[in-house]
């Protein structure tokens, strides 16, 4: 019985692999691909579809064709630009969120990235690495606040604080005994949706972003991503020709 059992859950993982396969076989074909590249990206798209369908299709595609996907990708996620956000508070459309790096990854783009109509801001402290939540939960081992990720401390950016605020009671004697009045601790954030002014060390956590309500960029917002910031058209754009030295004299 069990045997016919995992012989079922093989054919259908066959079959399901199967199908990827054909599917990307066929578009392929269409797309003029070589013998060699179709079977190539009909085996490794088998497994990992969306590196067929939103990578080597797209590069595949002519200009007005990526054009055409990427209206039609934008216009199917609600959204007027690609990098583009929904608000996960108010729903409001945030713009230019999402940029990628020089390797072609998706991240949050250069800030501040706020939502125009309330206080959410896509770059803010909650979203950062460098965010430790709450309050320090080294406060003779009971924890209160914590969980609360709406304000909390920066451990990229240090500041003087007296020892009383930063350390246990009995810690801060020992220390003031010695004459240690203040100690370099973790900025205080107050609200996690307001970095410092002078901060430029946010660094996205996606963790801390799925928290918020809000997706990474998957590979098929990555793909929108890259054709929003490949260059038009060549025919859009013609080669201003240069006048040469002769020209020059004559001008
Ligand atoms: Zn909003
Ligand atoms: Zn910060």
């Amino acid at each position: 019985m069990r045997g016919y059992f995992w012989l079922a859950v093989g054919l259908a993982v066959l079959g399901f692999l199967a199908c990827h396969a054909g599917r990307i076989w066929v578009d392929a074909g269409q797309r003029g691909f070589g013998l060699a590249r179709r079977l190539g990206w009909a085996l490794l798209g088998a497994v990992a579809p969306s590196r067929y369908w939103w990578g080597a299709r797209i590069e595949a595609l002519s200009p007005y064709e990526q054009a055409d996907l990427l209206a039609r990708e934008t216009a199917a996620l609600g959204l007027s630009r690609a990098d583009n956000l929904h608000c996960p508070l108010c729903s409001t459309e945030v713009s230019h969120a999402w940029a990628l790096t020089p390797d072609s990854c998706p991240t949050v783009a250069p800030g501040p990235v706020q939502c125009p109509r309330c206080d959410f801001r896509l770059d803010s402290c909650r979203h950062c690495v460098h965010f430790l939540p709450g309050t320090p939960q080294t406060w003779g081992g009971f924890h209160w606040g914590s969980g609360d990720v709406t304000f909390g401390r920066c451990n990229r950016y240090k500041a003087l604080r007296s020892v009383e605020q930063v350390c246990p009671p009995e810690v801060a004697h020992q220390l003031k005994a010695r004459g240690y009045e203040q100690v370099r601790a973790p900025l205080p954030i107050v609200d996690s949706f307001l970095p410092p002014d002078f901060c430029t060390a946010f660094k996205p956590e996606r963790r801390r972003l799925r928290a918020s309500g809000i997706r990474w960029p998957n590979a098929r917002r990555v793909a929108l991503l890259r054709l929003l910031a490949s260059p038009p058209a060549p025919e859009t754009a013609p080669p201003e020709e240069l006048p040469s030295d002769d020209e020059q004299w004559l001008l």
